[in-house]
């Protein structure tokens, strides 16, 4: 076993590959050399089963959750068996006035200093590989894109990294009428590598609400996005970064998400899922800084 490595490698032949690949495309490409089982655990949202890109929900979204809160992915089942202890990936939380032009300057910083970026979809592939991510792994996300109107700047930032062929996590807003273009390109960039998790439905301060508001909020976002993408999310983004500490939030998330994503603190991850990571905001002015800024934040 090698430095990183779980503590306790992961059952892998306790269920299919196909299970697993519901939830993580990038897993395809292994599948050929998995052994095969049949466990028939069923996946909580008959959203997935519909035709991509045919069920836009409408403007007042009358898509209700189908699962009940007790029903668990079998993915998130595997992983809480498996006793997992990674430390955090290098994580950078970004927002719109950002802008293009840091936008090109962290990229050339990540390609200068050789980091490899990752999204939460692909950590969790490491992690049902039975892996914690390599140290020179970065994970950037981008806040506050909504699914009923998007703002230019969010389409010229995600072209930058796109066209250098880097990865990177977006968050959108599911709120309002949803918009059949913007639900185009979003998965247009899912197919780039891009992945696409859930910033809930209103970007509500979530401790704040009751506990019904909250399921609402993870768990309606999660089926919007699941109806109009080809796979359903994996990753909750915190409005605010608020919640991280709100237990609530995590009953809420188990079975619809692996992570969830807040602000600071969060350097290691583990436990049953969901998983809770931290990120930091970059610098103002250098993105080389930014740079320096993650290395002592995260890592050993
Ligand atoms: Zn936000």
């Amino acid at each position: 076993m090698t430095k990183g490595s779980l503590a306790l490698r992961v059952p892998f032949y306790l269920v299919t590959i196909t299970l697993a690949c519901l939830v993580s495309t990038s897993c395809r490409a292994r599948s050929t050399n998995t052994p095969t089982v049949s466990n028939t655990a069923t996946i909580p949202s008959t959203a997935t089963d519909l035709p991509p890109g045919t069920a836009t929900p409408s403007a007042t979204s009358t898509i209700t959750p189908t699962a009940t809160p007790d029903v668990t992915l079998p993915v998130s089942e595997i992983l809480d068996g498996a006793k997992i202890n990674c430390p955090t990936p290098m994580s950078l939380m970004l927002h719109t006035a950002y802008g293009p032009e840091r936008m090109e300057e962290l990229a050339q910083e990540i390609i200068d200093n050789r980091l490899q970026t990752l999204t939460y979809t692909d950590l969790l592939t490491y992690l049902l590989e039975g892996e914690c991510p390599p140290e020179n792994t970065i994970i950037v996300s981008l806040d506050d894109l909504g699914t009923n109107w998007l703002r230019p700047d969010f389409r010229h930032m995600i072209q930058v990294f796109v066209e250098h062929d880097l990865k990177m996590v977006v968050a959108v807003v599911t709120q309002g009428p949803q918009n059949t273009v913007i639900w185009d390109y979003l998965r247009e960039i899912d197919a780039e590598g891009i992945e696409i998790a859930s910033h809930t439905v209103n970007h509500f301060q979530l401790s704040a609400l009751n506990d019904t508001a909250i399921e609402d909020q993870l768990h309606l976002s999660h089926d919007i996005i699941c109806a109009n993408m080809e796979k359903c999310p994996e990753t909750i983004i915190l409005p605010f970064g608020d919640g991280g500490d709100d237990p609530r939030v995590f009953s809420a998330g188990e079975g619809y998400y692996i992570f969830v994503i807040g602000i600071q603190g969060g350097l290691e991850f583990g436990g049953e899922t969901p998983f809770f990571l931290g990120r930091i905001p970059p610098h103002n002015d250098d993105q080389a800084l930014t740079i320096v800024l993650l290395q002592n934040t995260f890592g050993p």
